[in-house]
């Protein structure tokens, strides 16, 4: 059985008739902040679309897969017993309206890609409401959302691919257009798919009839609404990947309403599509770890996206491109001064530590050369980030001076190792003495 449970990290409310996101952060940091995960890039993969459109569903089996062993990911037994009911987020809604949010599994995977690497696989659960009683706009935020915080956004659609979806990828077709000219594309990959494809006649199912259907549905041409248009030139710049797939109905099991999920319900050809789709995504070979500005993010570095994100989707219905490109260069400086942090420390450490106790001179020798070590990294990674000018000059200065403090801490730690050594001789005479 899957260990773990979907947990919200994101909550959208409302507050005075403006959509209004709420970040948990005990539950993001117990997820992203564990020891095990520590400093391991992550893999962020997320579903996102209308409610009841399957979403939790198909990532419980993807949840199916990554636990998995290495056996049965090959062949093919990690879709479970045929009588196996299918566990983990939270699925089958009812006709209750679920919380609009952000669900997150609360065990990251650990798994390694091709080169072996160790990574940390996250599943997301993004609930949009897409009905009559939400804006466009909440639709198309929790949507900007999860895509600027996933590196493989899954775009679950019922059916077809319409104009209205297309819609809700207009903020990073302008994103995306401005990014790109300073670097290369901002996003990794976009995966349309369409679940109950009834057309496969023309299309046939999984990523072959996917990629016609998507190639037609992003064409230019003269019926093309202008706005869309937009979207149409620039979505391909932004993404590395975009692809569709299209899946077939899993057959009418499913509606019943003591239907557990188990495979004995679910048809050959939606069976046979899970075995296509979900390798696809988590094979070694196939791992899209999340990039921003080509440098990998770390698990860390993700609860500073999210913190910076949630607060400029507080500020407008839909957050204008500047104030991302704001919130994306403020969270890598965040990120690239830490990763500074820890080499300095971890420099400082293997001194003192193999040393125990030294010259003031030598101590501060090592210091010199451990700020000039996590400067330089710090310079190197700042000046990766594009938009970033605004925020540029004051901070070397800042750390520098941080780093540069941290030099009487190690002065009078040192100090105190001598003293406490002096103090346990003493000790030691005493009671030699008194003896
Ligand atoms: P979510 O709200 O998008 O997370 O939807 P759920 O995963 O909770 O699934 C809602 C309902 O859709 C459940 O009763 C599932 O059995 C059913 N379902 C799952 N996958 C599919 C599919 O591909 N097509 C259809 N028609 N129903 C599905
Ligand atoms: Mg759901």
């Amino acid at each position: 059985m899957e260990r773990g449970e979907g947990i919200q990290v994101v909550k959208l409310g409302e507050r005075e008739g403006a959509a209004r996101y709420e970040l948990d952060e005990g539950a993001l940091r117990r997820v992203l902040l564990r020891e095990d995960v520590r400093g391991l890039p992550v893999v962020v993969v997320s579903v996102a679309g209308a409610y009841r459109g399957g979403k939790s569903f198909i990532l419980n089996f993807f949840l199916r897969y990554l636990n998995a062993s290495r056996k049965s990911q090959l062949d093919g037994t990690w879709l479970g017993e045929e009588d196996e009911p299918l566990k983990g987020f939270h699925w089958r809604g009812g006709c209750e309206r679920e919380t609009t949010g952000i669900h997150l599994w609360s065990e990251p995977i650990i798994t390694t890609t091709e080169n072996g690497k160790k990574v940390a696989v996250l599943l997301m659960d993004t609930q949009g409401t897409f009905d009559s009683e939400t804006t466009i706009g909440q639709n198309s935020t929790i949507f900007a959302f999860s895509t600027l915080i996933s590196s493989v956004q899954i775009y679950n659609l019922y059916g077809n691919i319409k104009e209205d979806d297309l819609q809700h990828l207009q903020l990073f077709a302008e994103y995306g257009s401005l990014a790109s000219e300073t670097q290369g594309k901002t996003f990794q990959t976009l995966l349309f798919l369409i679940r109950d494809w009834t057309y496969p006649f023309e299309h046939p199912y999984g990523f072959t009839g996917g990629s016609a259907l998507l190639c037609k549905k992003l064409q230019l041409n003269r019926n093309v609404n202008p706005e869309l248009r937009h979207v149409r030139e620039h979505l391909t710049s932004c993404f590395e990947d975009i692809k569709c797939f299209l899946m077939p109905h899993p057959g009418l099991t499913v509606e019943h309403p003591n239907f557990d999920g188990r495979i004995s319900g679910l048809t050959e050809n939606f069976r046979s599509a899970l075995l296509n789709l979900v390798p696809s995504l988590f094979d070694p070979k196939h791992l899209t770890p999340k990039k921003i500005n080509g440098v990998l993010v770390s698990t860390q570095d993700l609860f500073e996206y999210f913190q910076k994100y949630v607060n400029i989707f507080n500020s407008d219905e839909v957050p204008q491109v500047t104030s991302i490109c704001q919130a994306t260069a403020d969270a890598c400086l965040l990120a690239a001064t830490r990763e500074a942090r820890e080499l300095y420390s971890q420099h400082m450490e293997a001194h003192v530590r193999d040393n125990f106790s030294v010259s003031n001179a030598t101590l501060t020798a090592w210091h010199e050369e451990a700020r000039d070590q996590a400067l330089r990294c710090f310079t190197k990674k700042k000046n990766l980030i594009p938009f970033g000018n605004k925020t540029q000059d004051a901070t070397p200065r800042f750390f520098q001076e941080e780093l540069d403090a941290l030099l009487s801490l190690y002065l009078w730690n040192n100090d105190k190792k001598v003293r406490d050594t002096m103090s346990l001789a003493a000790q030691a005479y005493e009671a030699a003495v008194s003896r």
